[in-house]
């Protein structure tokens, strides 16, 4: 079996639907699962519609969901025949009701717990699945709706729930496995899980890729696809480099730590079950299904560029902390770290020095309470609004003066911290999160002029005219 998984902007509209069945048919004989996003931006929408709620604004709120509720419904009512939308509709009349009477609740109370969000968002991805599912259906295809809350099994950490493997593995023998086997395509929605006790709960945002790795490291896939709006993981940010290429193949290794730094194609922690299975993942563009896209595997091929990639991750804060007192004591970076671990706050760079460390931390709501804290053992000053610039690729290891052409090749800017080393396959810095255009483009320059063509597709606008 496979998994094929459908971004926001892969089930974005009717016609965006109508090409993923499209898509779909072809890989029957291969047992597809399908995960889907929430139709674009409507994750956005949900949780502007649940602020609204929580802040006691009831009309505002009510508007909002209308809207959805519109949108849905013409797409609905474009991709199935009058009598089979008729049904459809009340179904989905039934979940925008409950929708409604869940934001009039908080909208009475005045308040929105992070639990009531996650229910409030869940809306996304319940709906769109349900929407593809009698689409598949209106089509002649053998299709399932499966609840994605009765299989993916979560702890309760509202908003970024860890998934719960064994209990979430169990549950997709259960439930997804005897539909493959009666020859049905099941359709769940990504991002969302809920706990033990089946209180709702989501991932993360862009949590749909790792929904499709955990279903497919569950059910031991052949294969696990991320269909979305770009030719494959490319060399940069298309949206920030018009000459970014297409990254024909990449190791596992590499494009983790892409994604890490900021490489949205892929959440984060979507590779995590599928190396542990060592299942093979591709990332492809629904509206060019014919290009092969990135295939992402355990082993990369041979490449006679420097690096793979760049990648820029934005809406990072520094924190440097300066010990007057204790000038870095036995314990001292002990003790500062126990500050970041009770809160909860992942440190991505560190540097150190005879008396202060800085640290990099994704911009947070509980920078501040830190800072308090660090406060009592040192100096503390934060400030935000940075970006960690990332080059990887795994020639770094055996590449004489790479740093130094990195840095020659940088226009001039403020860096505030460099780390290379800590992975051997990445070369990171901290810049202002406005220069990270200026930065990517000149490092792109610099370093894939000449792409090597087995690693590299053509560039984009040719690879377009091929479509
Ligand atoms: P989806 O809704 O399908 O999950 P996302 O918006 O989450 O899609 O991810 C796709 C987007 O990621 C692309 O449109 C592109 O702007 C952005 N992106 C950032 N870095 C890269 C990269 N290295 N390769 C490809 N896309 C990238
Ligand atoms: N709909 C969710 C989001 O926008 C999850 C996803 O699309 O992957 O974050
Ligand atoms: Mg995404």
């Amino acid at each position: 079996m496979i998994v094929m998984k459908f971004g926001g902007t892969s089930v974005e509209d009717s016609k965006a639907i109508d090409r993923v069945v499209k898509i779909v048919r072809e890989r029957l004989e291969q047992s597809p699962v399908v995960v889907v996003s929430a139709m674009a931006k409507v994750t956005d929408q949900l949780l502007a519609t649940g602020r609204a709620a929580g802040e006691g604004e009831r009309e505002k709120a009510l508007d909002l969901s209308r809207a959805l509720r519109e949108r849905h419904y013409a797409a609905a009512s474009e991709l199935l025949s009058t009598g089979v939308f008729t049904d459809f509709h009340s179904e989905l009349e039934a979940d925008f009701d409950s929708l409604d009477e869940l934001l009039r609740g908080i909208a009475a109370v005045g308040e929105l717990t992070p639990r009531t969000m996650d229910n409030v968002v869940s809306f996304g991805e319940r709906i769109s699945s349900k929407m593809v599912a009698a689409a598949f259906s209106a089509r002649g295809l053998n299709a399932s709706h499966v609840d994605s809350r009765d299989c993916i099994v979560t702890d309760n950490t509202h908003g970024k729930a860890l998934p719960q493997f064994d209990d979430t593995n169990t549950k997709l023998q259960k439930v997804v496995r005897p539909l493959l086997e009666h020859k049905r395509v099941p359709i769940m929605g990504g991002f969302i899980g809920s706990t033990k006790e089946g209180v709702t709960t989501t991932i993360g945002r862009g949590g749909s890729d790792f929904t499709a790795a955990i279903v497919g490291a569950g059910l031991g896939a052949e294969r696990i696809e991320i269909w979305t709006d770009v030719d494959g993981m490319m060399t940069t940010d298309p949206g920030l480099c018009k000459d970014a290429r297409r990254i024909k193949h990449i190791s596992f290794e590499e494009a983790a730590e892409l994604a890490y730094f900021g490489a949205k194609v892929l959440h984060p922690a979507t590779l995590l079950p599928a190396i542990q299975k060592n299942i093979p993942v591709y990332v492809l563009n629904s509206r060019n299904a014919r290009n092969e896209g990135t295939r992402i595997t355990a082993r990369g091929p041979k490449c006679r560029n420097a690096f793979k990639a760049i990648a820029a991750k934005k809406r990072i804060t520094i924190v440097d902390v300066v010990a007057t007192r204790m000038l870095m004591a036995h314990g001292f970076l002990k003790a500062i770290f126990e500050v970041f671990d009770k809160h909860k706050c992942p440190v991505d760079m560190v540097s150190t020095s005879e008396v202060s460390v800085s640290l990099t931390v994704d911009s947070n709501e509980s920078i501040p309470a830190i800072a308090a804290d660090l406060q009592k053992l040192a100096d503390v000053k934060y400030e935000g609004r940075k970006a960690i610039v990332c080059l990887v690729g795994e020639n770094i290891r055996g590449t004489r003066g790479i740093a130094a052409k990195v840095f020659g090749a940088i226009p001039e800017m403020n860096v505030r911290m460099i780390s290379q080393g800590a992975s051997e396959i990445n070369i990171s810095f901290v810049i202002e999160e406005d220069d990270v255009p200026e930065a990517i483009q000149s490092l792109h320059k610099a370093f894939f002029s000449d792409p090597d063509p087995e690693v590299f597709g053509e560039p984009l606008a040719a690879e377009a005219v091929k479509r």
